[in-house]
Formats: C-alpha cells, sequence, structure tokens
C-alpha cells in the first residue's frame, strides 16, 4: 500500500472571490479535473498531473460575529 500525502490548499474564485479548501492527494498516475464554483459557475481551479483533488468546500474567511466578547473570558 503506497503512502497517501494528502495536503490541504485554498483557492480563491476569480470571478466572485469566493474562498474555498480542497484535499489534494497525491497519484503514481495521472488525472485531470476541474472545479467550478458554486456561487458564479467559473472554474476555480483545473489541474492536470499526478495528483488530484477532491473535498472541496467553501471557506468562511470572515467568520460571524455574534456580538459577544470572547476575551477576558473568567472560566
Ligand atoms: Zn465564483
Amino acid at each position: 500500500m503506497a503512502n497517501t500525502i494528502w495536503t490541504i490548499e485554498e483557492f480563491t474564485c476569480p470571478g466572485c472571490s469566493m474562498s474555498y479548501s480542497a484535499t489534494r492527494e497525491e497519484h503514481t498516475e495521472p488525472h485531470a479535473g476541474s472545479f467550478k464554483c458554486s456561487v458564479c459557475s467559473g472554474v476555480v481551479h483545473s489541474w492536470s498531473g499526478k495528483h488530484h483533488f477532491f473535498g472541496w468546500q467553501a471557506v468562511k474567511s470572515k467568520p460571524p460575529v455574534f456580538g459577544r466578547r470572547w476575551a477576558g473570558v473568567g472560566w
């Protein structure tokens, strides 16, 4: 069984600046594919080579703030 190397990479949609993360998996045989933005249908990333990307998900670069102060919590 080959060692599997997974790395997380981030991409930004050139059309709407949506951020995505994907898991890059190294392969011994060439793969080709592409991922399209779920917001604007633009191609976020296309690849070909001895790796593959899967597990695409949108990244919330600015997490919502619920108006709660986290600093100085005494518990
Ligand atoms: Zn987009």
